[in-house]
């Protein structure tokens, strides 16, 4: 017989040891009964002490409390806080206590996804949630969802599936015979289609040089005239949220077109899908019912813990036979088996803390959230606008504003300014070639008063730089 290692020994102890245990909690508790008043970026000091980590892999087993320690110590401080109120970078959600709490109990689970006879919870779950999300975002019924990381692995799940069923329908087999002298496929978008789309378009091999780009409006929306005749090799891109100015593609005129002429659509809705949850701004996605495959994130808009994006296709073959190499069969049967309708087979549970949300939330609460996001730009927006030497270039439609400075520099130092003074952060973007200052609101915590406290830390900073 083989012994019982010191290690394992350990180990066994460790798990019954619930000081560990709380221990890790009540750092994390303390965490979030500051998050709201922390500043928004690490100290100078915080982002030193990362140096602490610069260490060689330990010859040997340590103490898993002072593992904790250190965690706590050098790695709390240097977060960017995110799930706070006043971070408005790129388009970065928060999370809603209800989900976080729910992952927090999950943890202690470790489920993993891939099979409902691994875990029939997240079978059962995902079985559920992905009903939630065809009926919210009024999608058609039979739509299957995969749960992935984000819209960048959705991006590219959808136009997997559009590659699949494009060419299957012209008798080639991309599963078995590969890209290799098959048909050629057509991509069409628009010219402020996300980065990880051209990744997803990159990474399945249809080449970033083949894109027909549209041309785009002044708020970043492809201008309808101009997409070109469309056929059945055609996949087409639109865009639900544009990353800058949060501007929406004209559904309803381009699907019935794109439609008629047989094209695959494909939306990338990242965190603009979700308009549609919402009664005052479902106009804006109107008409994404006719597209074939859509990608969207729990983890912005929806502030699910990170990572939760989702594929929904309403090609479920296509979906199931893209990411699944035994080719074209729809695993029918008594459970789901999550592993079918994502690239990978392992998976976290990331289930668990969408159902949360969502179950905690409900129809009426994911309205008011979606809605409040979009209240809470708009007041950025007409408070900024009232300041001197800011103005607003974007249309406030949903949750982005974009702010100009006088000159490129100005805006330049000013946004540096207002990363320093860490009552609020915003990032930079370029828009049509200038410099702005981006401001995403994603967070069910911000309120009426952040908002007016980060317009006035935005003309404190100006003045700074104009001083
Ligand atoms: C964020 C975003 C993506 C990428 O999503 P991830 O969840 O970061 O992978 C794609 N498209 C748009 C419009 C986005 O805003």
């Amino acid at each position: 017989m083989t012994e019982v290692s010191s290690l394992q020994k350990k180990m066994l102890e460790e798990m019954k040891d619930h000081d560990l245990f709380q221990k890790a909690e009540s750092f994390g508790l303390e965490y979030l009964s500051k998050a709201l008043e922390r500043n928004v970026y690490p100290s100078d000091k915080a982002l030193s002490d990362l140096k602490k980590f610069d260490e060689e892999l330990p010859s040997s087993t340590g103490d898993a409390y002072s593992v904790l320690q250190q965690l706590n110590d050098f790695g709390g401080p240097a977060t960017v806080t995110t799930i706070g109120s006043r971070y408005f970078g790129f388009v970065t959600g928060s999370v809603l206590p209800a989900s976080l709490a729910a992952k927090n109990l999950s943890i202690f689970w470790d489920q993993v996804s891939a099979m409902q006879v691994i875990s029939p919870l997240c079978s059962k779950l995902e079985t559920i949630v992905e009903q939630w999300l065809v009926q919210l975002f009024g999608l058609p019924k039979g739509t299957a969802a995969g749960f992935v990381s984000g819209s960048s692995m959705a991006n590219f799940c959808g136009l997997a599936a559009a590659r699949y069923r494009i060419l299957k329908n012209q008798g080639w087999d991309i599963t078995e015979k590969g890209l290799f002298d098959a048909p050629k496929i057509r991509v069409v978008t628009g010219r402020h289609a996300h980065s990880t789309v051209l990744k997803a378009i990159s990474l399945i091999g249809l080449g970033k040089a083949n894109i027909e780009w549209v041309d785009v409006d002044d708020q970043g929306r492809i201008i309808v005239d101009q997409i070109p005749e469309l056929d059945n090799r055609t996949i087409l891109i639109l865009q639900a949220g544009n990353v800058s100015s949060g501007s929406f593609d004209d559904f309803k005129n381009i699907c019935e077109k794109a439609k008629n002429q047989g094209a695959w659509i494909h939306i990338d809705g990242a965190f603009g899908l979700w308009a549609q949850a919402s009664e005052s701004l479902k106009h804006l996605t109107k008409g994404i019912e006719y597209a074939n495959s859509w990608a969207v994130d729990a983890h912005k808009t929806l502030n699910t813990p990170y990572d939760s994006g989702i594929i929904m296709c309403r090609d479920k073959e296509a979906l199931v036979s893209a990411l699944h190499m035994t080719g074209g069969y729809i695993v029918i049967g008594e459970g789901r088996d999550g592993m079918y309708y994502t690239p990978e087979m392992s998976r976290r549970a990331r289930i668990i803390e969408l159902w949360a949300a969502m179950k905690y939330l409900g129809k009426a609460g994911i309205d008011q959230l979606v809605t409040d996001l979009h209240l809470r730009a708009a007041q950025f927006a007409n408070e900024i606008k009232t300041k001197k030497g800011f103005k607003v270039l974007n249309d406030i439609v949903f949750n982005q504003v974009l702010v100009q400075c006088d000159s490129d520099e100005i805006t330049d130092r000013t946004i540096s300014k207002i990363q320093e003074l860490r009552t609020c952060w915003a990032g930079g973007s370029t828009w049509f070639g200038k410099k702005v200052i981006r401001v995403s609101v994603c967070s069910w915590a911000t309120t009426p008063e952040d908002i007016t406290k980060s317009v006035n830390s935005f003309e404190e900073a100006l003045s700074l730089v104009q001083s």
